[in-house]
């Protein structure tokens, strides 16, 4: 019988020899051992090697048992092969239970189908990181797991995380901010209602007979409440574009039209400070683009106030140029140059950051929250462009940004249709479209035409008053009859003839937009009474709720004479009102 074993010896110079003995046994013809040969290997670099690999492997196995991380070997069907005890931890079930089971049941059921997709990348040899799913765990809740899963030889190697407690509070965050941005425009549209009456209040003073000081007082008053109006407006847009709330209302625009109403909402100020205000129009213009009049608008009044504050000589230039178009889309850059201060390098990028201004000096000279860019960049970007930016101190500054716009297909605009909705809208952008030229005073004629018979539906006090006021002050002949509510409002319309109502859009009992089906309803197919409504403009798609239930326009809140004006001359019937 042969022995054999692996013997360490230690050698005359103290070091160390490993020697593997083999004995075999010497026996006489009658098979009696009488004596051994021994054999003796020097197994020494056979042994280290294979020491290094057994402490390696030992080694790995604490590692594998002692990590924090999610460790698994799979096989590409799904199947656990191997696992290490973190999952235990994290999953409340035992090694023995998860391996060998399909890992598919315990992933969320919503989130099988993207972890199918995830094993079809490591079939193709592909490894996967940052990929994050829900498993199971044993008292039914879920975990988020995050993986980095790499595959080899027909198995899936994966470190895993359990990334729970970070998306939790991922998501607490975003929930609280999107609180706070909900709780600024409840805010905003809150502090729009009561300025609506000072606004109102303070535009009626400013127009009447009054004496010094008292005229100036007024118009202090009113200026105040206009700026006031401005900084809501702006918090209220960011906050409903930080909330996620701020949705384009996409439609054929008269893009002229749009260019000249924006340069006349800045041209008194221009020209108070003695600057030219030019406008630069290429002439291949496509004469109607699709796209949302009152933020593009927004976004080109923003840009012209901005170049006329920030200029004292020179000029303020407003351009449009067509880059390509063919019959369906068109590429379009806008610029507002100006020979103002201009912006220092270091301050160009922050000035498009919210709440930032180029130097804070700028605040006290010139007033400003700081949105307006950060605002108009937002826009751009939901129209997917961006604000860009030449300026040099002393010299001026170029503002620009390119769209990409579809054409509406020819012959079919809706542009000349008179009466159209969608050429109504334009009417309510916050740019001032020019003065209508004589206002309500349309009939100067000598017919008699009776009174003017208004509905006001309005549920605050002050703005029923504010508005019967404005009515009274724009059409002596009318007779005002006032609503406090939806249901009244329809009431009061089927007892009398109205010529034209303004609706309130938000009220309790019954809304604007019921009101306003409920008046179609009963007027038949045969009658159209104007009906206008006015809009805190804060709900998402209202405008065009108000086109929807019936309504003919809209003016947005707070309403002063002018915008009240330019309704009235639009849509009182030809021959009734006089101003
Ligand atoms: P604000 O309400 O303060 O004007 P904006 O976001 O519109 O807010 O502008 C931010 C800052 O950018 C301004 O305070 C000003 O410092 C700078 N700025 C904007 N437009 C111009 C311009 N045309 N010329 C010089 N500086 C400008």
């Amino acid at each position: 019988m042969t022995a054999h074993g692996d013997v360490r010896t230690t050698l005359a110079d103290g070091s160390e020899m490993w020697a593997r003995v083999t004995t075999h046994p010497l026996t006489d013809e009658t098979g009696k051992i009488v004596g051994y040969v021994e054999h003796m290997k020097d197994v020494t670099e056979e042994r280290k090697a294979s020491d290094a690999l057994m402490a390696k492997t030992e080694e790995l196995e604490r590692f594998f048992t002692v990590a924090l991380d999610l460790l698994a070997i799979a096989d590409t069907s799904g199947r656990f092969v191997r696992l290490n005890a973190a999952w235990e931890d994290t999953l409340g079930l035992s090694i023995t239970e998860l391996e060998g089971m399909n890992f598919m049941d315990l992933v969320h059921p919503e989130d099988r189908e993207p972890t199918e997709n995830a094993l079809a990348d490591l079939r193709a040899t592909r490894q996967v990181i940052g990929f994050v799913n829900r498993y199971r765990t044993s008292d039914g809740s879920y975990r988020y797991i995050e993986w980095r899963s790499h595959p080899h030889r027909g198995l899936v190697y994966a470190a895993a995380r359990d990334v729970t407690d970070r998306i939790e509070r991922e998501e607490a965050a975003l929930a609280a901010s999107r609180a706070k941005s909900e709780f600024l425009a409840n805010m905003s549209h809150e502090l729009r209602t009561p300025l609506n009456g000072i606004v109102g209040f303070s535009d009626l003073l400013v127009e009447s007979d009054l004496v010094e000081p008292y005229r100036s007082y007024a118009e202090n008053v009113h200026i105040s409440a206009e700026t006031l109006m401005t900084l809501i407006n702006d918090v209220l847009d960011f906050s409903k574009i930080e909330a996620g709330k701020m949705e384009l209302e996409m439609q054929e625009v008269d893009l002229g039209q749009l260019l000249r109403n924006a340069a006349q909402s800045v041209r008194m100020g221009a020209e108070s400070k003695g600057l030219d205000l030019v406008l630069s129009v290429d002439e291949r213009l496509p004469e109607a683009i699709e796209t949302d009049p009152y933020r593009l608008t927004q976004v080109i009044v923003n840009l012209l106030s901005n170049a006329v504050k920030f200029t004292e000589y020179g000029f303020v230039q407003l351009r449009t140029e067509v880059l390509t178009a063919d019959d369906e889309r068109a590429r379009l850059r806008f610029s507002v140059r100006d020979t103002g201060v201009g912006i220092e390098p270091q301050h160009q990028d922050a000035i498009f950051d919210s709440f930032t201004q180029a130097d804070p000096s700028t605040t006290r000279r010139f007033g400003g929250t700081g949105l307006g860019l950060a605002i108009s960049n937002r826009i751009l970007e939901q129209l997917d462009s961006n604000l860009e930016l030449e300026s040099e101190p002393g010299t001026g500054s170029t503002f620009s940004f390119e769209l990409e716009v579809s054409l509406p297909a020819a012959g079919e605009s809706s542009l000349s249709a008179t009466g159209d909705a969608t050429e109504a809208a334009p009417a309510s952008t916050d740019a001032a479209a020019p003065a209508p030229a004589d206002a309500v005073g349309r009939s100067h004629d000598d017919r008699d035409v009776g009174p003017v018979r208004i509905l006001v539906a309005e549920d605050e006090k002050i703005n029923r008053l504010v508005t019967r006021r404005m009515i009274d002050r724009l059409v002596s002949n009318a007779e005002v009859v006032t609503a406090n509510d939806g249901r009244h409002a329809v009431e009061a319309f089927a007892s009398g003839e109205f010529d034209l109502v303004f609706m309130d859009v938000q009220m309790p009992e019954m809304d604007g937009y019921e009101a306003t089906m409920a008046i179609r309803e009963a007027e038949g197919p045969d009658r159209r009474t104007p009906l206008i409504a006015l809009t805190a403009g804060v709900v998402q798609g209202e405008r065009e709720r108000c086109l929807d239930a019936g309504m003919d326009d809209y003016v947005s809140k707070p309403v002063d004479l002018k915008r009240l004006e330019e309704a009235l001359t639009k849509w009182l019937p030809a021959g009734k009102g006089d101003a």
